[in-house]
């Protein structure tokens, strides 16, 4: 029997990996590095915007009350307010102001009236070569006006800390006039591989495999909004590892692959403990992903990821990319779930929660998930044609044909 602990439910291994993570320091950075962080503090409203009550419609300025009568109602146009002009002449009863969408309303009006409802009258009937309009529509006060201050108020918290900055987003905060924002800085990520198997790409390999962990791994760290840095390989001894993990100061995160198993070789968690990383726990009853270890040193988070590609893929998205997320300062980073349909049947023993890649296609208004051929951690070919994770319930031993199922759509896609 082992005397290993309880393996940790994925739930409750998250929700460790969150406590240990809080928003890094601040940084103002251009706008366009803005995109998917989350304000690192509350931004108030410099501009009333609209600065004016403006029209929403191309068509005419008028006062309610002087239609309120039989229709049509015939005025004489003042002038003709373009976007960009600011008008010049009040609304007096019995007139009216042309006006285009985006411009200023002119006062004295309270309505607008959209050019489809009104008739020009030809030049020859309006003796004083006066512009006259009859108007085929008896509109409320405020009928297609934007009102001033919609968009926001000058003083208001416009945007509050830890919303995340979409493009919509941005787009209200550059309406401002800002050109920068305040956000968490990107948490800096170091990744590490360790075997004796592995060769860089650019080395022949001679009898060794390329190390596919930490390109990879960089690419879902810099996907996720870090930086990662590649610390190259180490070999298989606990002195190699440790002299490795020790160069990882001023790191946020230091992720590692391989060597957490109970191999022989596998040296990463002893390293760990002669580095002073307090050990919070090890190992999640997960399939694949279960031999991943999670530590502190100081402000530092450490990951041991599984050595397996698909595995160190998979543990990544259900751990490691929620606490870059919560590095960034977002709020909601688990990891966002659909709900479809099984194609096919899944069994398993109970005990650990399967993760099962899936295709999943739109079909017939449902979601339908079809496992992939091969499920093995080695391959990572059975990773690429995957576009979610099946959460395959710890609990559970079997899902028949047609089953509701949990879906994590994978961040990893094209
Ligand atoms: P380990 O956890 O060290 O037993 O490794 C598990 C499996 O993952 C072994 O088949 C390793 O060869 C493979 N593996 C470990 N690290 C990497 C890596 N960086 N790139 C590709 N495969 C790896
Ligand atoms: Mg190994």
């Amino acid at each position: 029997m082992s005397d290993a602990p309880a393996l940790l439910p994925v739930e409750e291994a998250r929700a460790r990996i969150l406590g240990l993570c809080t928003p890094l320091s601040a940084e103002w950075v251009p706008m366009d590095d803005a995109l998917g962080r989350a304000l690192a503090e509350d931004v108030l409203a410099r501009r009333t915007l609209p600065p004016w009550d403006n029209s929403a419609m191309d068509g005419y300025a008028v006062r309610a009350a002087d239609l309120s009568g039989p229709l049509p109602v015939r005025l004489t146009v003042g002038e003709t307010v373009f976007a960009g002009k600011l008008p010049v002449r009040e609304v007096v009863p019995g007139t009216c102001a042309r006006i285009m969408t985006g411009a200023p309303l002119p006062s004295g009006a309270d309505a607008v009236v959209m050019r489809e409802r009104t008739r020009a009258v030809p030049r020859e009937q309006a003796p004083d070569a006066v512009d006259i309009v009859d108007i085929h529509d008896a509109p409320g006060p405020g009928q297609f006006i934007r009102p001033r201050g919609e968009d926001a108020r000058e003083g208001d918290v416009l945007l509050r800390r830890g919303t995340p900055l979409g493009i919509p987003e941005l787009g209200l905060l550059w309406a401002q006039g800002m050109a920068s924002v305040p956000v968490p800085r990107r948490p800096r990520v170091a990744v590490l591989s360790t075997g004796d198997e592995l060769c860089r790409v650019d080395e022949p390999p001679g009898g060794r495999i390329v190390d596919t962990n930490a390109p990879t791994l960089a690419l879902a760290v810099r996907r996720a909004g870090g930086v990662p840095t590649l610390l190259g390989i180490a070999r298989d001894t606990r002195e190699a590892v440790q002299e490795a993990l020790a160069r990882t100061d001023g790191f946020d995160v230091v992720l590692t692959s391989a060597g957490v198993s109970v191999g022989d070789h596998d040296f990463v968690k002893d390293a760990l403990e002669a580095l002073g990383v307090e050990q919070h726990f090890w190992r999640v009853a997960i399939k694949p992903g279960k031999p991943l270890v999670v530590g502190k040193r100081g402000a530092a988070l450490f990951l041991g990821l599984p050595g397996n590609p698909t595995s160190s893929l998979v543990t990544f998205e259900l751990f490691v990319r929620p606490a870059l997320r919560r590095l960034l300062g977002l709020e909601d980073v688990e990891p966002a779930r659909v709900s479809g349909r099984l194609e096919g049947r899944l069994s398993k023993a109970p005990g650990l929660a399967h993760f099962v890649r899936v295709t999943a296609t739109w079909r017939a208004g449902e979601l339908w998930a079809k496992p992939l051929g091969t499920q093995t951690s080695g391959a990572l070919r059975s990773a690429t044609a995957a576009t979610h994770l099946l959460h395959f319930p710890r609990e559970h031993s079997s899902l028949t044909d047609g089953s509701h199922v949990e879906l994590i759509p994978l961040s990893w896609v094209a």
